[in-house]
């Protein structure tokens, strides 16, 4: 491609990202429901042999991928873990992609190891981790940092003997926690799920009975999972507490704050998560309420000589010779060999915004999210079911003057969502909690506004009314 062509199609990109950008709210955050064989009739062909215009291709896939996402961006998606990203951040991405810069070792791309050191030892600041002996890795995803994690506390505690190391979640323990306790290859014999209370959060005595118990059987308690805001309810398990028991026990302590984590940014979320610096192994996920775009999660550690020591594959004696030991390649510290640099959008969007312009967004969050609950319990209609935390609320329709069984609130709450879904306004589903069909509002877009809301409860509200008269005639 010639210069001129190489920026003309460049622009051409740039302009329908910033044009996204400043349109999204007006679009449907939910894209229309397509099977299998609609799409296949689209896109389904053979890889072409014979070249096409760029530009036709290019508008083909703006006719048919881009609608045909949702977008985890849009003021009303409030379902799963909204993406909210920033602009900022999606160009330094683009640039980082534009340049193909390789993200493994030390003396290939120096810059972007430092980028990672630096913006690590902000993390492991934000969280009181040693900034010297502590370290970290971005990772694609939380699901790739709780494996790493892993990896790095069974070689830690078990070596390569790890048939009687038993491992400890609670039930409300993120799905990646088991699926990476599977890839490792422990039987299901080797996990206890413990209970939680009735606030969601791990019941202390069962997780003192499980370890208890499996001690005297002869097993190796040697991992605890907490939660540092689960996905479903935001509850943060009593971290103290459960750093105490690991500590007398001789168990890794791995904190999941994929979720919860970015809430260390805010007043009130620092304070709910006292204790997550006792963590040996932390997970946050970038690519969640720290506002950056796909792919970037993160994993923090209390010693990067566990990393390194997990994940070189080299003898140690030679160690010295392959250069200074602060000059990181990260390829010794997780899975990936050939890495993107995911810390330049990171990096430019903190350096761009300041952190304090992160902390009032997340402020922001959680304090939307409370101004919600308070609406909800003044009217006669909503039932809330899990207050207000780290910006997730759960409640769900209940006229009070209405006389309704369980599970006819449950069909309710379901065809609820599912008007909502299918108008495409807003993507708002529901989760189970305590055996209830409840819908769940998570709200980590600071470009979420009350009126949203307010917009997508008074449509719910319509639509309930209208189901009751529906299920009533029948
Ligand atoms: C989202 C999430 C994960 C998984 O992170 P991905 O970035 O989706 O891989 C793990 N744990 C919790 C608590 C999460 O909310």
């Amino acid at each position: 491609m010639s210069l001129e062509d190489m920026k003309s199609y460049g622009y051409k990109i740039v302009d329908l990202i910033a044009e996204h950008w400043d349109t999204i709210h007006t679009k449907k955050p939910f894209a229309e429901p397509k099977t299998r064989n609609d799409l296949d009739q689209i896109f389904l062909q053979e890889a072409p042999e014979q070249p096409m215009d760029s530009d036709k291709v290019l508008d083909f896939i703006v006719e048919n991928v881009l609608p045909n996402s949702t977008y985890t961006s849009h003021p009303k998606f409030y379902s799963f873990v909204p993406g909210p990203s920033n602009f900022i951040s999606t160009m330094a991405d683009t640039l980082a992609t534009g340049f193909n810069i390789f993200s493994g070792g030390w003396l290939v791309s120096s810059a972007a190891a430092e980028l990672e050191i630096v913006t690590i030892n902000w993390l492991l600041n934000m969280y009181n981790f040693p900034v010297k002996k502590g370290g970290g890795i971005f990772t694609s995803g939380g699901s790739m940092a709780n494996l790493t994690a892993l990896v790095t506390a069974r070689r830690l505690k078990c070596g390569d003997d790890f048939s009687k190391a038993v491992i400890y979640l609670s039930d409300q323990a993120h799905s990646s926690n088991i699926k990476a306790i599977r890839i490792l290859g422990f039987k299901k014999e080797q996990i206890r799920i413990i209970p939680t209370d009735f606030e969601f959060r791990i019941g202390i005595n069962k997780l003192k009975n499980a370890i208890a118990k499996d001690k005297l059987e002869g097993l190796q308690p040697f991992c605890f999972i907490a939660n540092a805001g689960t996905t479903n309810t935001g509850t943060v398990d009593p971290l103290h507490e459960i750093a105490d028991i690991c500590e007398d026990e001789n168990i890794w302590l791995h904190v999941d704050g994929a979720y919860g984590g970015a809430a260390i940014l805010s007043k009130k979320g620092e304070r709910m998560l006292r204790g997550i610096e006792r963590a040996d192994s932390l997970t946050v996920d970038p690519h969640k309420w720290f506002f950056q775009p796909y792919e970037i999660g993160c994993l923090l550690v209390k010693e990067a000589s566990w990393l390194s020591g997990t994940f070189s594959e080299k003898p140690e004696y030679l160690r010295d010779v392959e250069g200074n030991e602060s000059e990181i390649n990260f390829y010794d510290y997780g899975v990936q060999l050939t890495r993107r640099l995911r810390a330049l959008k990171f990096y430019t969007s903190i350096k761009t915004y300041g952190l304090e312009r992160f902390r009032n967004a997340v402020t922001y969050n959680i304090d939307l999210t409370e101004e919600v609950e308070g609406y909800l319990r003044k009217s006669k209609v909503w039932e809330v079911v899990s207050p207000a935390t780290l910006a997730v609320i759960n409640f769900r329709y209940h006229p009070i003057n209405e006389n309704l069984d369980e599970s006819t609130i449950d069909e309710l709450n379901q065809r609820i969502s599912k008007r909502v879904m299918e108008s495409r306004e807003a993507v708002f589903v529901t989760t189970i909690l305590n055996k209830q069909i409840v819908l769940r509002m998570c709200l980590i877009n600071p470009k979420t506004t009350m009126d949203d809301v307010l917009e997508t409860l008074n449509t719910c509200v319509r639509y309930g009314a209208e189901i009751l008269e529906e299920l009533k005639a029948k």
